[in-house]
């Protein structure tokens, strides 16, 4: 879909993408340098051709585009645990994407940024440059070092966490390049669109920027706020709660966890897995619970009886996760996202009619070196998928506790 769009806006040139963010405070001080010296005029891309086949202004050590190299390889190393070749792979595809410009846009696509991400100017792609909040859609002060990388960051913990692990953890630069331009600029089954800057690209800034000495750093990839612990593990297992068998004909007002594993009385989240207040994400607001991946694997279920009404991919969405949404019968909004890494971890099919405990697909424990994979359960009273992704980092009373409202009503259907 996403494919065909590409092509019938004329758009065959590589870029496609998707990207997406994060940044820090240290950077401040790069981005006010480089918002100076930006080019917004990607027309002329400059092109200075070295013996070494690389190509770009981004390898004149004045330039922004260089510095803008320099500034990604800092962050994923030193901010997010990356390798140098993990680094090195990502600022590849920067060079393919964007020539290393903040603001390079592409109007039939829609894309603009670094890593040229969909929704800027339409959201014929997606909508991910806003996914983090920073950046405003066609407002190009908001374009700026710090918030694409702030983007980068919530991406690569959000629906891209695959990409940090698998990209962070590399030991070659060709392969990291490889799986950066696959999972994070979503080109699964575009890979004639690789180009020939990236890998070029990549190799210049394993060199340029030290790549070799830099290995993985395991403690900061691994970040994860849940705590493993097998006992705890086992008895929730153990006195697993019960519901929906799937053959049940009553089962309008019952409703349950998501996992067989959470206990009765409710699931043991700590920190940033529960709902509302929030350290690390926009206003400060978490509209919904994350069940890790550490306490809670396996089958993800119905938490009531409804209608699979959509399933969103992460090029779809702009969001660059998979989200099922279902509406429940009794007008609830109902968003199981993140813990699919591809269409195979979805059992259930739009129009699906689903009862409380039916399975809906899996999440798997750290699958290829995932350790941080987690089920996003939203619930709303908001019936309008968009409109209830617009409001996901707004504290406004669109999205409710999960974790409230399952109690309730297993203590309604209880007291029947
Ligand atoms: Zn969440």
């Amino acid at each position: 879909m996403k494919n065909l769009k590409w092509w019938l806006t004329g758009l065959v040139t590589a870029i496609v993408a998707t990207g997406a963010i994060v940044g820090v405070m240290i950077f401040l001080l790069f981005s006010s340098v480089l918002n100076g010296g930006k080019d917004c005029d990607s027309s002329d891309n400059p092109s200075l051709e070295v013996s070494t086949g690389v190509s770009g202004s981004y390898t004149d050590k004045n330039s922004a585009e260089y510095k803008n190299g320099k500034a990604i390889f800092e962050f994923l190393t030193k901010e997010m645990g990356f390798s140098g070749a993990g680094a090195a792979g990502a600022i590849g595809n920067a060079i393919g994407e964007s020539g290393l410009k903040l603001h390079n846009p592409n109007p039939g696509g829609g894309v603009n940024g670094l890593f040229q991400w969909s929704g800027w100017s339409n959201t014929i792609n997606g909508s991910r440059i806003t996914s983090e909040g920073s950046i405003k859609a066609g407002d190009e002060s908001t374009l700026t070092l710090e918030n694409e990388l702030k983007l980068v960051k919530y991406e690569l913990t959000h629906g891209y966490s695959k990409v940090k692990h698998l990209v962070g953890k590399a030991t070659d630069v060709q392969t990291a390049t490889k799986n950066w331009f696959l999972y994070y600029e979503g080109m699964v089954g575009n890979e004639d669109q690789f180009g020939n800057l990236r890998e070029t690209g990549a190799q210049w800034a394993y060199k340029e920027f030290g790549g070799s000495a830099i290995t993985a750093n395991d403690n900061i990839l691994n970040n994860s706020i849940e705590t493993t612990d097998a006992s705890q593990r086992a008895q929730n297992d153990a006195d697993y709660a019960q519901c929906g068998n799937g053959n049940d004909i009553e089962v309008s007002g019952e409703w349950c966890w998501p996992f067989a594993s959470v206990p009765k009385e409710g699931p043991k989240l700590v920190g940033e897995q529960n709902y509302g207040k929030s350290d690390s994400r926009t206003n400060g607001y978490h509209d919904g619970v994350d069940f890790g991946d550490a306490l809670y694997s396996g089958d993800v279920r119905a938490i009531h009886s409804g209608k699979i009404v959509k399933i969103m991919k992460p090029n779809d969405s702009g969001l660059g996760f998979y989200l099922i949404w279902e509406i429940t019968d009794d007008g609830y909004g109902i968003a199981y996202q993140e813990f699919a890494s591809d269409m195979s971890d979805i059992s259930v099919k739009e129009g699906d009619i689903v009862n409380a405990g039916d399975k809906l697909g899996v999440s798997r424990k750290g699958d290829i070196g995932i350790n941080d994979t987690h089920l996003h359960l939203g619930i709303t009273k908001e019936k309008n998928l968009q409109k209830a992704l617009s409001k996901v980092f707004v504290d406004d009373g669109t999205w409710l506790d999960p974790v409230q409202v399952i109690k309730k009503g297993m203590d309604n259907s209880a007291d029947k």
